[in-house]
C-alpha cells in the first residue's frame, strides 16, 4: 500500500528525512515511535504529499506520490488523516463536519452522506452527539468525530499523528479503543504515538525513528522485549 525507497527530505539545508525505506502492506498496522523532532510527522505527511520529498521514491498503491501526472486529490481521497488537534469546524454541527467532504468531494447526496455519518458516529460511540457543536464535546469525543470524519470518506489507509497527545489522560483510552477496533477490522494504518501499550498490543510492526532515520524496525515483542539498538533502549527506558 505504501512504499518509501531511499526517501530524503530537506528543509533548506536541514535534512529531516535520511534514506527512509519502509513498506506497509494492506491491512498492516505500523506504529512509529521516536523522540520529538526525529521526523515522524514529516514522514507521515509525505504520504499524502502535505510535504514533498527531496529525493527517492514514494508510492501509494503503486502510484508515485510526487509524479506530476499523479492526481493528488484522487490519491488523498484514499488516505484519511487524524491529527493531534482535531481540526473540526467549530461553527458546524458534528454531523455536518462529517458530511461536508463526502458531499463536496465525492458528490454523494446529502441524505446518503448523513446515513454514512451516522453509521460511523455509532461506530465511534457518539451517535447521540450528531447534532451537537464541537465545543460541546470533550476532547476525546471530538477526536472520535475526527476519526468518523476520516472514515466517512471510506479511505484505504488511515494515518494518525499523535491522536491522543492533546487529550486529558482519562480520554486517551476511548480514542485508542476506536483505533484498536479499526485495526482489527483490517484497516491499513500508520500511527505515530507515544502510547506504548497500544503499540505493543495492536502494532504488526514498530518503527523507531531518530534524527531522520529509521533506526530499528521490529515486531512489538522484539522491539519492546529485546531492542537491538542502544538508542532504542535509551528511548524506551526514558518512557518508563
Ligand atoms: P516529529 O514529528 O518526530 O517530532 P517533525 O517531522 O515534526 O518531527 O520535525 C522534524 C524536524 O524537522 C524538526 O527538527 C523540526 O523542527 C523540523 N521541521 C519540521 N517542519 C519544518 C518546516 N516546515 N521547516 C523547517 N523545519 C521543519
Ligand atoms: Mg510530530
Amino acid at each position: 500500500m505504501i512504499r518509501f525507497q531511499q526517501v530524503d527530505k530537506h528543509y533548506g539545508h536541514f535534512q529531516v528525512l535520511k534514506g527512509i525505506d519502509l513498506e506497509v502492506q494492506e491491512g498492516e498496522v505500523v506504529v512509529v515511535v521516536g523522540p520529538s523532532g526525529s521526523g515522524k510527522s514529516t514522514m507521515l505527511r509525505c504520504i499524502n504529499r502535505l510535504e514533498t520529498i527531496t529525493s527517492g521514491e514514494l508510492t501509494v498503491e503503486g502510484i508515485p506520490v510526487n509524479d506530476r501526472k499523479t492526481d493528488i486529490n484522487k490519491l488523498r481521497r484514499d488516505i484519511g488523516m487524524v491529527f493531534q488537534h482535531f481540526n473540526l469546524y467549530p461553527h458546524k454541527k458534528v454531523i455536518d463536519n462529517i458530511t461536508l467532504a463526502p458531499v463536496k468531494v465525492l458528490g454523494v447526496s446529502k441524505a446518503e452522506a448523513e446515513q454514512t455519518a451516522m453509521f460511523y458516529l455509532e461506530k465511534v460511540g457518539i451517535a447521540d452527539k450528531a447534532h451537537a457543536y464541537p465545543s460541546q464535546l470533550s476532547g476525546g469525543q471530538q477526536q472520535r468525530v475526527a476519526i468518523a470524519r476520516g472514515l466517512a470518506m471510506r479511505p484505504k489507509i488511515m494515518l494518525f499523528d499523535e491522536p491522543t497527545s492533546a487529550l486529558d489522560p482519562e480520554m486517551v483510552g476511548e480514542v485508542l479503543d476506536v483505533m484498536r477496533t479499526l485495526a482489527k477490522e483490517g484497516m491499513t494504518m500508520v500511527v505515530v504515538t507515544h502510547e506504548m501499550g497500544f503499540a505493543r498490543e495492536v502494532a504488526d510492526r514498530v518503527i523507531f525513528m531518530d534524527q531522520g532515520q529509521i533506526l530499528e524496525e521490529a515486531a512489538p515483542e522484539v522491539f519492546f522485549g529485546n531492542p537491538r539498538e542502544e538508542r532504542t533502549r535509551t528511548f524506551l527506558s526514558r518512557l518508563l
